[in-house]
């Protein structure tokens, strides 16, 4: 194989729906995991990624090199009262738990507790099981819950956003009445699958599709919204953070 045709190889692997990184080759991905990201991921996230590795949605989890992300980010802004919608089986939810205080909170929102489960016993092992407050279902109807209780409002420090993309936008006006000003919601999967820049023709997966227009919405509206300041980051699948400023 000549050296052009392994680049575009590789440039065509890289591009797979689902991997992990939108860096410009796999070497260098690599790289960045196997010199930063697993000599300092913890034992118990390196069992959860490895359980998760066997089960047929691994597609779904967030990377290794997210979750030190978000772990240091949690960290940088002292965060202690979180939520996560979409948990899968608990890679950024455990990435979360670790870095919260013993005292901090993680609301988890997944309509599937199965995946949870198979992930939950590496979290109680992890001695991080009593910060979490799972609730099996879909989360509109919690965050509405939420609304209607005064002392919810403006309470969270952190909210991590991995699940239905189409409804991005409707837990992002609820989630701006509870993160605090000065909080941070997260959003997840902005970038997606390098899809948002696709022609119109491109052979696209149909879930990665269905799905684009909603993140193209999704990335206009939030560019747009004066309540927030925003960054968004080509990490894992891309995420977009939203510091509240109103
Ligand atoms: N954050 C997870 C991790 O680190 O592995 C990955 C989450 S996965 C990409 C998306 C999850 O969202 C799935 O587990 C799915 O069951 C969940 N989900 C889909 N629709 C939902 C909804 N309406 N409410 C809550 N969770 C939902
Ligand atoms: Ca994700």
């Amino acid at each position: 194989m000549s050296s052009s045709e392994s680049q575009s190889s590789q440039q065509g692997r890289h591009q797979e729906v689902g991997h992990k990184s939108l860096l410009q080759s796999d070497a260098l991905y690599q790289y960045m995991l196997e010199t930063s990201v697993f000599p300092r991921e913890p034992e118990c996230m390196k069992e959860l990624r490895e359980i998760t590795a066997k089960h047929p949605w691994n597609i779904m989890t967030t990377s290794a090199d997210e979750g030190q992300f978000l772990n240091m980010l949690l960290k940088l802004i002292n965060a202690k009262n979180t939520m996560e919608i979409g948990v899968y089986t608990g890679y950024s939810l455990l990435a979360t738990a670790l870095a919260l205080p013993d005292d901090g909170r993680i609301l988890a929102m997944d309509i599937n507790r199965e995946n949870y489960e198979l992930g939950l016993p590496v979290i109680e092992k992890a001695g991080v099981a009593h910060k979490i407050d799972f609730r099996e279902g879909p989360a509109l109807p919690v965050l509405d819950l939420l609304l209607e209780d005064e002392k919810k409002q403006g309470s969270f420090d952190f909210v991590f956003v991995d699940a239905d993309k189409d409804n991005y936008l409707n837990y992002h006006k609820r989630l701006l009445e509870l993160v605090k000003v000065g909080g941070v919601i997260a959003y997840d999967n902005t970038l997606w699958n390098g899809s948002v820049v696709a022609p119109p023709d491109a052979p696209l997966r149909k879930y990665v599709r269905y799905y684009r227009d909603f993140v193209l919405h999704l990335n206009r509206a939030l560019a747009a919204d004066p309540r927030i300041e925003i960054c968004q980051l080509p990490v894992g699948d891309g995420v977009t953070l939203c510091r509240r400023i109103k």
